[in-house]
């Protein structure tokens, strides 16, 4: 297998599309052959991210979400991003708990569990032009730990 690869997806931001997001991004990760574990997380951090964009950047208007994914070595890339109003303050955006939509039920958790399950988290944002969110998670590790030991 060749060691990079990469794909992108751009489609509407109507909450119907979070699923096919999920599972876009879920089949192009197979070729790293990941456990059901790390598909689950993966599928996890970018149904938060297209759900944040599709609320809280466009605010339920139909505008265009770009899912980008990259493949280098074992390293999953993630890009989401969209062109919507932006974040004024990302830092406290991130905090857990934090949300500008209590009124939705929203529970401000996005942001931390797509930490929790991605080993890297960074998020750019300009008010009135939009956010991307950019991901990492190193596939395959627990595999080569094995691998190691076994030798
Ligand atoms: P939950 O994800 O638990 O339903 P939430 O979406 O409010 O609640 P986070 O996903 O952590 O929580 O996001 C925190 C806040 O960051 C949001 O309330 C919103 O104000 C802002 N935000 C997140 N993503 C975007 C985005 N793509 N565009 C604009 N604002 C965003
Ligand atoms: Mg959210």
């Amino acid at each position: 297998m060749r060691d990079t690869n990469e794909m992108e997806v751009i489609f509407d931001s109507c909450s119907s599309n979070e699923g096919f997001a999920r599972v876009a991004v879920a089949s192009f990760m197979t070729q790293l052959n990941p456990t059901v574990e790390e598909v689950a997380d993966v599928k996890t951090a970018v149904s938060e991210a297209v759900t944040n964009s599709i609320i809280h950047g466009y605010e339920q208007e139909i505008h265009k979400i770009s899912v980008k994914c990259r493949i280098d070595k074992g390293v999953f890339m993630v890009t989401v991003k969209d062109t919507g109003k932006g974040i004024e303050d990302v830092e406290q955006a991130m905090m857990p708990m934090y949300t500008t939509k209590p009124e939705l039920d929203r529970s401000g958790m996005g942001f931390a569990f797509m930490e929790a399950f991605m080993d890297k988290v960074e998020v750019e944002s300009v008010p009135g032009e939009g956010t991307t969110v950019r991901m990492e998670k190193t596939i395959g590790k627990g595999r080569s730990l094995w691998t190691t030991q076994s030798l």
